[in-house]
């Protein structure tokens, strides 16, 4: 592997098949801003523009989200004409909490960042919330004008050099994605390397990744940590980490979450990145992802391959949890909207299932599956698990439960090869045992199966289309 340090050497140093349109990258802006309320209400507020170091790192064809997924989405319009210059959906933190119990009881504010390529005009900003009918509402605008002398463009040194992990080409041809180290000390730096290495490559022995490798760059970087380890307050293990990585998110002990946006934008920013993932320096299971935010994971678990991929799968498709017998942070509801991510429904109609051009006609709707075995095993497993948890047992005992768990999953799957392989849709997803459905009878977002299925995978590939030339010659 090798190292070196970025900033203006980057696009001398890397191989570029188009030199031109790399030297004609525009500035990354960054609009920093604190997303503010409590379960009924929500506001913005503008805390700065910013001016990153490096250049834009995006496909300056693909400006436009096709894709349609996020709970938000923000424009950057021509303030005149109101033409639409740059888009992309994402989903928060903030909107995640107002889910919680917690966002009944208090208000709370949440850092949040935009970015897109310097426009070289004033510009308006729009954040759009999705509704109801499926649609986005604006919500907040704001007027940027990055010519403006108080935009931010003086930057501390970056933290650590940054590591060239898997790099294919230009940053405006790939999906650049980086893996953000926490909790590495300075003696720990090859450790991360290492872990930064071993997860680079499980992540594209997944299909469709497997297929599509040389449509990213993956970067690396570790800021090193003043004490080993990741900060999970439920074992009263207390950590500093710039990036405000810990477990524990929304007192889940297995969500891990960074809530220091900005501490993390700063170190970010010293990367070419359009997606990220945090490797925690823990063994403990864990891990996060939020579309468009970042993904995070346990990178000493002995699930750290499939945590990977798994949060790696919200983060960068936005694919909802295909599970739903797992305890989760977010208070059940009655209602079964029609979700708006792709590979998960309520099955309203259907006539209209989104993935329906991959079911077969003779393929009953909804589709047969040993729900019950499957549904009675995990009872019983999830009580050991917060057994184990509760008694603070060594992880090897929850790795063991988990292989068990995976083991005794593929032996029932294996056990209806014709539904093995069917896509209809299968009852129980969306963290609800009734009235969601998913497309397969299992999948990467479903079990810690080793497969993506047909409908997450297409989800993927248009997602790597978006910040690729495209798919052509794949
Ligand atoms: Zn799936």
């Amino acid at each position: 592997m090798k190292t070196i340090l970025l900033h203006s050497l980057l696009f001398l140093l890397l191989p570029l098949p188009a030199p031109a349109a790399s030297q004609e990258a525009p500035a990354t802006i960054r609009v920093d801003y604190y997303h503010s309320g409590n379960a009924n209400t929500e506001m913005f507020s503008l805390h700065q523009v910013v001016l990153e170091p490096l250049p834009w790192p995006g496909n300056p064809d693909k400006a436009i989200d096709t894709s349609g997924r996020g709970y938000f989405m923000f424009q950057v319009e021509e303030p005149v004409s109101g033409a639409v210059l740059y888009s992309r959906g994402y989903s928060s933190i903030f909107q995640e909490w107002q889910s919680t119990g917690e966002a009944r009881e208090m208000n709370r504010s949440f850092h949040e960042s935009v970015r897109f390529p310097n426009p070289e005009q004033p510009v308006r900003l729009r954040i759009l919330k999705r509704n109801q009918a499926q649609g986005f509402n604006s919500i907040w605008t704001a007027d940027i004008n990055a010519d403006d002398m108080l935009v931010v463009r003086a930057h501390e040194p970056a933290p650590a050099e940054v590591l060239e992990l898997h790099v294919s080409g230009a940053p405006s041809d790939k999906v650049d994605l980086v893996l953000l180290g926490d909790g590495y000390t300075a003696e720990e730096a090859d450790k991360f390397a290492a872990d930064a290495q071993r997860l680079t490559r499980a992540l594209f022995t997944y299909s469709p990744f497997r297929e599509r490798a040389g449509d990213f760059n993956v970067w690396g970087i570790n800021p090193p940590a003043v004490q080993s380890g990741v900060n999970r307050p439920s074992n009263g293990t207390f950590r500093y980490s710039p990036s405000g990585t810990t477990y524990d998110a929304f007192r889940s002990e297995r969500y891990v979450l960074a809530f220091d946006n900005l501490g993390m934008r700063r170190i970010l920013q010293n990367t070419p990145y359009e997606f990220v993932v945090i490797l925690g320096n823990s063994s403990t299971y864990g891990g996060g992802g939020i579309f468009g935010l970042y993904s995070t994971v346990a990178a000493d678990s002995d699930w750290s391959e499939y945590l990977f991929v798994h949060e790696f799968g919200h983060h960068f498709a936005a694919l909802a949890d295909e599970y739903y017998t797992s305890d989760v942070a977010y208070e059940p509801t009655t209602e079964r909207p029609e979700p708006w991510e792709p590979n998960v429904t309520a099955l309203h109609d259907p006539a209209l299932l989104k993935w329906g051009s991959l079911v077969q006609e003779n393929t009953p709707l909804p589709t047969e599956w040993p729900k019950q075995k499957f549904e009675a095993f995990q009872l019983e497993n999830q009580a050991r698990r917060a057994q184990l948890r509760a008694e603070n047992r060594p992880e090897a005992e929850m790795n063991r439960l988990f292989e068990e768990e995976q083991r005794w999953v593929n032996e029932l799957f294996a056990g209806y090869p014709g539904t093995n392989s069917v896509v209809g849709a299968f009852e129980g997803a969306n963290y609800m045992a009734t009235g969601y459905y998913r497309s397969e009878m299992n999948c990467t977002m479903f079990t810690r199966h080793d497969r993506f299925c047909r409908v997450c995978s297409d989800a993927l590939i248009e997602i790597i289309d978006l910040y690729t030339p495209g798919a052509a010659g794949h």
